[in-house]
């Protein structure tokens, strides 16, 4: 990728910072951290208002109801909408960042002109029912069964941590379609209407007081055949390609946010004295070297991607976990500058430190992220 941007690249930042400039004050009050409806309903707004200017999907396909614009335009997008304190993807994460694109890779024209363009068009909420109380890292471990009967599937078992479960209209589910076969080859990958008869969804309080995920309970639940995204039984090569999304690409914008919340510190050090500190200055000096290096690292694993076909590599699993520390850092430097202000709880900097608490557990954790650049990247021996 050539890292300078050309005129044509130059002249889109304009037009987008200018049209940012105009919709941003039009945004009605964020909603609280716990009115998930509300945040549902603030998130889906913000997307409409991106898909009415045409900055909706703008690296999709054309044919997934995306734009086709190169990488670089989609990391301008993601610089300026973060750096002028756009909201944040929020519902949309799941459906936007990982679940679409794989449909987008993986799934029929008619899946894709069935699920796409309302996740562009602020919609619909898709959540993740991946995980499952004994099947986390070792994911090809889950047992939610899946069994045929007609043109169903009917659905049984349970999933954890869902995100989003509570607002979602559908969730990317893995099932175990054949209990005979090696764990990895009985999966697959179905989309699961939220409103089916026999779901129970269970919230979660997190240590930050909010219900962000939860238990989803599933009673022989009829998923149509239609539904399923791959063959029968193929569900873990999909997985691979959603979780490539979700490691790969997904945390990009969050970048750019870190870098923006690396200077407010700065700024704020600067008010309250605490800047006076070498050690604090060398911290955060030695942070945004970070960032920067993790926004050249994005830059390189983006271009990569397109090049290979639109599907993030391996390389997500660096990215992901050197960002998910970089973060803990940035949030304990926060807690550094703020001193006793750190445990007010209606801080955002301080929310955002609980939460980054989560980063290295979330989409996959970094002990397995070390796994994956050890055997997958550096090609040493697979670990007992
Ligand atoms: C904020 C948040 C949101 C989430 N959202 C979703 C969601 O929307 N949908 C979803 O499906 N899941 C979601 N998850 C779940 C997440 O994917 C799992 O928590 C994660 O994969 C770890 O699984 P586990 O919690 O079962 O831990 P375990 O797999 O039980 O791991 C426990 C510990 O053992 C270590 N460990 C396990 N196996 C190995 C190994 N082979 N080598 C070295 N160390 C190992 C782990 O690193 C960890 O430290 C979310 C998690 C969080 C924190």
């Amino acid at each position: 990728m050539d890292l300078a941007y050309s005129p044509e690249e130059e002249e889109f930042r304009a037009r987008l910072r200018e049209w940012l400039a105009k919709a941003l004050p039009t945004l009605p009050p964020k909603p609280s951290p716990d009115d998930w409806p509300g945040r549902r309903a603030y998130d889906l707004g913000w997307q409409r208002m991106l898909h009415d200017a045409g900055y909706a999907g703008l690296h999709w396909p054309v044919d997934a109801g995306g734009q086709g614009a190169t990488p670089t335009r989609q990391l301008i997008f993601l610089e300026e909408t973060e750096n002028a304190g756009a909201p944040y993807v929020g519902a949309n994460f799941v459906g936007l960042l990982h679940a679409g694109p794989t449909i987008a890779a993986e799934g029929t024209p008619g899946q894709r002109a069935r699920w796409l363009p309302p996740v562009l068009r602020g919609e619909e909420v898709w959540c993740q029912g991946f995980s499952e109380p004994d099947a986390g890292s070792d994911l090809a471990a889950l047992r939610t069964r899946a069994c045929r009967d007609g043109d169903d599937y009917v659905v049984t078992g349970s999933k954890i941590w869902t995100s989003h479960a509570e607002v979602a209209d559908w969730c990317e589910l893995l099932v175990r379609t054949d209990p005979d076969a090696p764990k990895h080859r009985g999966i697959t990958w179905l989309a699961l209407p939220m409103d089916a008869p026999g779901i129970t969804v269970r919230p979660l309080r997190t240590l930050a007081g909010s219900a962000e995920f939860a238990e989803v309970f599933l009673d022989e639940v009829r998923v149509p055949v239609a539904n399923r995204v791959g063959d029968e039984n193929d569900g873990w090569r999909v997985t691979m390609v959603t979780l490539s999304f979700e490691r790969g690409t997904a945390f990009v914008g969050e970048v750019v946010a870190c870098r923006r919340v690396l200077g407010e510190l700065a700024r704020t050090a600067r008010e309250n004295g605490r800047w006076d500190d070498p050690v604090l200055r060398r911290r955060l000096g030695r942070l945004n070297a970070e960032f920067r290096a993790l926004w050249r690292l994005t830059q390189w694993n983006v271009s990569e991607a397109e090049a290979s076909g639109g599907v993030p590599g391996v390389g997500g699993s660096v990215f992901k976990l050197r960002y998910s520390h970089a973060r803990q850092e940035l949030y304990d430097a926060a807690a550094d500058v703020l001193g006793p202000d750190c445990l007010d709880l209606d801080r955002e900097w301080t929310l955002d430190r609980l939460s980054s608490l989560s980063y290295t557990i979330a989409a996959g954790t970094s002990q397995i992220q070390r796994n994956i650049v050890a055997e997958r990247i550096l090609g040493l021996p697979k670990g007992r």
